[in-house]
């Protein structure tokens, strides 16, 4: 915690942001996130005054912290309507803690709640997918089938797009690891927005992108909003830990990393948009999903788990 007095009132400074050479009291840090947020969604056109916005909820601190986010700036947008969708995997004494999390803060903030759970959607959950120790990491499977369950609770609530909970961390860490997965055309296909230009997803949006994660822990902490603490059980991602470990450190040896990296993707984006073509989309034979092959991913996985 910083000694000294805030950059912009007398108060005492709880915060220092490193990079901008500025220190924060509790109450003018909380502005400053709002002002962030309210500045990346103007910047980046995410909202329309009559948009339906299916919120991912999954009772982490991201996600809430978004939910109170847009709840706020909703009252601006009269027109508008917010959905908490919250994904129930089936993770047995992790999931559950979650979810009550983020009913009673639906409840609190008189947002409507749509939860969806794998086993009513795929007939399994990620706990049994578990057990069956399939070969590839937990979070390949769950992470396929939670977008498509978001996808279906989205449309089902009739919204106009989702937004998801990705914060500054989880944005550049995503860049590096395309870059070492050697598939940097996923930098260019990913951002603060997708839209599909065929029309056939739901757009997303990422609000929290140029928030980093220890001034989002803060945020909700000095807002007092209650999110689940504990790590899923089954949670395995090396590459992601290296990479999140290496780039925290060079965030304290070099103030401004991730902003810096955040802005070069912007700008890669800007100058390959053109140039990555866009594969074809057919229905799923099994779901009706849009998809680039036979099946889509989430029903060649179902396949394979269920054989
Ligand atoms: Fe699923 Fe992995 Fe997230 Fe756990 S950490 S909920 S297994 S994606
Ligand atoms: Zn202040
Ligand atoms: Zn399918």
């Amino acid at each position: 915690m910083p000694n000294g007095t805030c950059s912009y009132c007398s108060g005492t400074a709880v915060y220092r942001r490193e990079h901008e050479g500025v220190s924060f009291c509790s109450s003018c840090f909380r502005d400053a996130v709002e002002e962030r947020f309210r500045r990346t969604v103007v910047r980046n056109h995410m909202l329309q005054f009559n948009d339906n916005i299916a919120v991912a909820v999954s009772g982490g601190k991201d996600s809430l912290t978004l939910l109170n986010l847009l709840v706020k700036l909703e009252k601006r947008f009269p027109r508008s309507k917010l959905t908490a969708v919250s994904v129930d995997e089936g993770i047995d004494g992790y999931r559950d803690e979650a979810l009550e999390l983020a009913k009673a803060a639906c409840s609190k903030l008189g947002v409507k709640q749509l939860i969806v759970s794998y086993r009513d959607l795929f007939g399994t959950t990620t706990d049994e997918i578990v057990s069956l120790k399939l070969g590839q990491t937990p979070c390949s499977y769950c992470g396929v089938f939670r977008r498509k369950a978001i996808n279906k609770a989205a449309v089902m609530a009739g919204a106009t797009k989702i937004a998801t909970a990705h914060n500054l961390d989880d944005e550049v860490q995503t860049v590096l690891l395309n870059m070492l997965h050697g598939d940097p055309t996923r930098i260019v296909r990913s951002g603060p927005v997708l839209r599909d230009p065929r029309g056939r997803f739901l757009p997303r949006i990422k609000p929290l992108c140029d928030i980093p994660e220890k001034e989002i822990v803060l945020y909700a902490y000095l807002t007092g909003i209650e999110f689940q603490t504990i790590a899923c059980p089954h949670s395995h991602e090396a590459l992601r830990n290296d990479i999140r470990s290496f780039l925290n450190q060079m965030e304290i040896n070099h103030p401004g990393t991730k902003f810096t990296l955040l802005r070069s993707a912007e700008k890669l984006r800007e100058l390959m948009d053109e140039d990555v073509a866009l594969s074809e989309l057919h229905e799923c034979v099994k779901c009706g999903d849009p998809t680039t092959h036979e099946l889509c991913e989430a029903c060649t996985m179902l396949q394979a788990i269920l054989a």
